[in-house]
């Protein structure tokens, strides 16, 4: 009998091929006394463990192909940056000392103490730092206690095919199991924002996280099926199942080719609807990619990187370098800067944001934290304004919640233009400014808003989590985020027709709008711009292709009104059935 195990399919893509169970069994430290005269060979062998584990981390570096992402790069090089950190390299020695203890003792000792930090904050950013500070620290223990259960230390090759079981993954293993050609990963924990998923969609590897058990029910060397589009995973399955899944590998492989002969192929529907299709970009390594797909420009800039990945903020100088190599990546095509949006599941670490805050997504985030922190905000609005010069730049604020919050953005801008301009800076006079949607107020109200913007982006990744009241990266709440929730479809239709009363340009920029599931609902709802991670674009345009624009509006339009939970599962299999 089929055995079906469910969890959060993180990155699309179907695979079939034997388990390989990483047991990785809770690594156990016990205490020992070290005698005085051995202290310092202990504090020796910790620096040994520190500086193996900095140069495991340096050959995983090595083996990143230079075309990938910068985002995974960046996850490897956090991690090198954490192993020379004091809280990682002294104090342990320090703990060593003081106890005389032996110094897995020691190391464990900081991780408890700097894991009960984090816990405690409940920020979500956080608890994915969390992770990367348990990462970091079974590398190290594993050296220190010897043991090999650890995907880097495999043999090449062994892995070719497999399906890697695991309770998480850290960055530099994923990484590695790619190169060993790995067919798809499932793991026990994890959300779709967590690093893994992040690095799966980037990386192309089927992927479900949060199945728990996973490693309890399943077994090396059994034969599995991957779907990471239904976050489904199939042991024992029948010979029907298989037969279609094989099926559904090949069509996999044919449908690679296929959409790389799409490239120059505008983006138009049966009857003749023109869309544009452009990219959300996080890093300077994404920029190529904007080209590589032939994307219609910019739709999302995720400023923030600029400001997680190094101790300092970026100064207006270095923002400038970066704006500007963005917008020449574009080649004349629009690119939309969003301004900083920390906060929420986003943190960072040289701007002090409140301590504990019981609910960070509705605390001060996104434009909040820059009306308050206005240094910060105004050198990053400089930036902009004299990036505006080299192409079609268009400034987009997040979290917007009010008009006054506009205002307030409106004002400084025009003391910002006096001061470039004193200081003979070129800038755009009329840069036009944008606004996400995504807290469901805006939505609401979204006639309004489009008065006063130029253009308003659906920020479906927080606006689906403030609509339906569940924290987007929360496991236990996953079933309910749910982007087909009519409350949420109600909303988006409200942007999208606010767009049309008030004639400005309405896209969306959130997960939903790459997601092919759901391009011919959108396509029904009126959504004529979207804007995705370059990897989905391709799809999303063979979806756009082959639909009827106006047949798909009627029957979105009705199920709209009618809203029944089950009218809009019949919809969505009848539209996207072909
Ligand atoms: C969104 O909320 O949909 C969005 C695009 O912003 P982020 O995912 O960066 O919060
Ligand atoms: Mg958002």
């Amino acid at each position: 009998m089929t055995l079906a195990l469910y969890g959060l399919g993180v990155s699309r893509g179907v695979a079939i091929g034997k388990a390989y169970v990483l047991s990785r069994d809770e690594i156990n430290v016990t205490e020992y006394s070290i005698s005085e005269s051995k202290i310092e060979q202990e504090i020796q062998r910790f620096k040994e463990a520190i500086a193996q584990a900095e140069q495991q981390l340096h050959s995983v570096l090595k083996q990143i192909p230079e075309s990938t992402q910068g985002n995974i790069k960046s996850f490897i090089t956090t991690h090198l940056l954490m192993l020379k950190d004091d809280a990682l390299a002294r104090i342990p020695i320090d703990i060593i000392r003081e106890r005389a203890c032996n110094a897995d003792w020691a190391l464990k000792l900081q991780r408890d103490a700097l894991v009960a930090v984090f816990e405690q904050m409940s920020d979500d950013y956080l608890r994915t730092r969390r992770d990367d500070v348990d990462f970091v620290v079974n590398r190290v223990l594993r050296i220190l206690l010897k043991r090999t259960d650890n995907a880097v230390n495999l043999s090449p090759d062994s892995l070719r095919g497999m399906i890697i079981l695991a309770d998480d993954l850290s960055p530099a293993e994923i990484v590695l199991m790619k190169n060993q050609n790995i067919a798809a990963f499932i793991t026990e924990y994890g959300g779709t924002t967590s690093h893994t998923a992040i690095l799966a969609r980037s990386l192309s590897i089927p992927a479900i996280v949060g199945v728990h058990n996973a490693r309890t029910t399943l077994v090396s060397g059994e034969e599995l099926i991957v779907d990471g589009r239904q976050g489904v995973v199939l042991a024992s399955a029948d010979q029907n199942l298989i037969t279609f899944y094989h099926a559904l590998c090949g069509k996999q492989s044919g449908l690679i080719r296929q959409l790389k002969q799409l490239k120059l192929q505008p983006a138009i529907s049966q009857d003749n609807i023109k869309i544009s299709l452009r990219a959300n970009v996080e890093l300077p390594g994404d920029f190529a990619a904007i080209r590589d797909v032939r994307a219609d420009g910019v739709g999302l800039y995720r400023t923030e990187m600029l400001y997680m990945n190094g101790d300092d903020l970026p100064s207006e100088e270095q923002q400038l370098v970066i704006y500007r190599q963005l917008v020449e990546a574009a080649d004349g095509a629009p690119v939309v800067i969003r301004t900083l949006d920390i906060g929420g599941e986003k943190s960072v670490a040289s701007i002090q944001q409140n301590d504990v805050i019981m609910n960070p997504a509705l605390s001060l985030r996104g434009l909040r934290l820059c009306l308050k922190e206005i240094s910060i905000f105004r050198s990053q609005l400089r930036a902009i304004l004299r990036a505006s010069v080299y192409g079609k730049v268009r400034l987009m604020l997040p979290m917007l919640s009010t008009l006054h919050e506009l205002s307030q953005v409106k004002a400084l801008l025009v003391e910002i233009k006096q001061e470039l301009t004193n200081e003979g800076h070129a800038f755009v006079e009329n840069l036009p400014i944008g606004g996400m949607v995504e807290v469901p107020a805006v939505a609401l109200a979204a006639n309004v808003f489009a008065r006063h913007l130029d253009f308003m982006s659906i920020g479906t990744n927080d606006l689906i989590q403030y609509t339906v009241a569940a924290d987007r990266i929360d496991d236990s709440v996953n079933y309910l985020y749910d982007p087909l929730h009519i409350g949420v479809l109600r909303l988006i239709h409200m942007v999208i027709e606010a767009g049309k009363e008030t004639s400005i340009p309405i896209s969306m920029c959130g997960e939903m709008a790459g997601d092919v599931r759901y391009t011919r609902l959108l396509l029904g709802l009126g959504l004529r711009e979207f804007s995705m991670h370059p990897a989905f674009l391709l799809e999303v345009k063979q979806h756009i292709q082959k639909s009827h624009v106006a047949n798909l509006r009627e029957q979105v339009i009705k199920v709209l009104e009618h809203g029944e939970h089950s009218a809009i599962h019949e919809l969505m299999l009848s539209i996207n059935h072909d």
